[in-house]
């Protein structure tokens, strides 16, 4: 069993069973989650002969470096693990400040939940690899357990991490808010819920159940389309969950947790890009939103990073100056982000697929 797989409670009991009195439970969880600990030995404050019988039953490392790239401006690492059983997923920190070892930038660490996925988008890496199976709550820990240790060694922690590497979130839903309730508990790593982001390819009833659960976590939908037949063409799902299911369950989200929302946008060349179509996705959020609700409603469009299973393009510079234009003459705000590590394959899933 692998110790990030244990939350408190059934940390507690595992201890009991083994005639442990209670407070061990909390030192493990205190060794794992604040000091980072990251093999049995290192519990100091544990008797050797409780040390020993961790190390014997339960697995501390579940992920195995197999790979690792900086871009060239040194500000992305991006890391290839080996799961146990031979599957591969990849974590990548972006670290945004013009003077990170000051500790004041953010540094996000974006992580995966799936080895591979089911959804098939067809620009995406991940997509194109096709679904091997779900991550534990625990294998998703372990990334940011990795890099929260390599940080320590510069004094430097994670400041946000975003459910956007391999794998849809919302189709592995238990194990990834068992993650974030583990990594949030105030006791143990106590990384706050407004600093997680879930990134969802727009599966309506979890974007639902989501919502119900009220959790302070940011959320994002991956949109790229306007129009349903322009969706489809790209994002398989949507003929599951339709742009106004979609639209729909977002707005059920924003009006019970009063909480914004992001929208995706992946900009390819002659495909999404034109004012046109900026258009539309405002007519389309307005469709279902007020316009006096426009200020909880934002879109992220990310030029495409190439893969190789696709031969849509990048939209340039210029071009996606004028989609962020029109969308917010047409009233939703946008940010076009810079795409970070291209050098080093940091697009979701392509380290992964190059290496396979
Ligand atoms: N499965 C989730 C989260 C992982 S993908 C989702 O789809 O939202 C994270 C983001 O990267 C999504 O918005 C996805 O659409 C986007 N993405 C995938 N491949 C991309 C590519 N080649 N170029 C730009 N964005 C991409
Ligand atoms: Fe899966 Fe997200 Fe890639 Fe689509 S974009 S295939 S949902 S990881």
């Amino acid at each position: 069993m692998l110790i990030y797989d244990f939350d408190l409670p059934a940390l507690t009991g595992l201890l009991k069973n083994w005639d442990e009195p209670a407070y061990r439970a909390n030192q493990l969880w205190q060794g794992l989650y604040q000091h980072l600990y990251a093999s049995a030995n290192e519990f100091t404050s544990l008797p050797k002969p409780l040390r020993e019988k961790l190390s014997e039953r339960l697995n501390f490392s579940p992920l195995k470096v197999k790979l690792f790239q900086d871009s060239s401006d040194g500000q992305t690492r991006k890391t290839l693990f080996e799961l146990h059983d031979g599957h591969v997923v990849e974590a990548v920190l972006m670290r945004y400040d013009p003077d990170t070892n000051s500790g004041k930038g953010r540094r996000t660490l974006c992580i995966s939940t799936q080895a591979g996925c089911a959804m098939g988008c067809v620009f995406c890496a991940t997509g194109q690899m096709g679904f091997s199976r779900h991550l534990t709550k625990g294998e998703i820990i372990a990334q940011v357990m990795y890099y929260a240790r390599a940080l320590k060694e510069e004094n430097l922690t994670v400041t946000n991490i975003v459910f956007m590497g391999m794998g849809e979130p919302f189709h592995n839903y238990e194990n990834s808010m068992a993650a974030i309730d583990i990594l949030n508990d105030s006791d143990g790593y106590n990384f706050g819920a407004r600093r997680f982001t879930i990134s969802t390819v727009g599966l309506a009833p979890q974007i639902k159940r989501f919502a119900d659960e009220k959790r302070q976590v940011n959320l994002a939908i991956s949109l790229h389309a306007a129009e349903d037949d322009e969706r489809l063409a790209i994002m398989p799902v949507n003929k599951r969950y339709k742009i106004d299911d979609v639209i729909a369950a977002c707005k059920y989200y924003v009006e019970t947790t009063h909480r914004r929302i992001t929208f995706e946008w992946a900009l390819i060349n002659g495909v999404n890009d034109t004012p046109e179509t900026a258009q539309k996705l405002a007519a389309r959020l307005f469709k279902h939103f007020d316009y006096s609700q426009r200020g909880m409603l934002h879109v992220n469009a990310i030029p495409l990073n190439p893969t190789q299973g696709y031969d849509g393009e990048a939209t340039n510079r210029r071009r996606a100056a004028i989609f962020k234009e029109s969308l917010e003459q047409a009233g939703v705000g946008c940010t076009i982000r810079m795409r970070r590590g291209i050098d080093i394959q940091a697009g979701c899933g392509q380290l992964a697929g190059g290496a396979s």
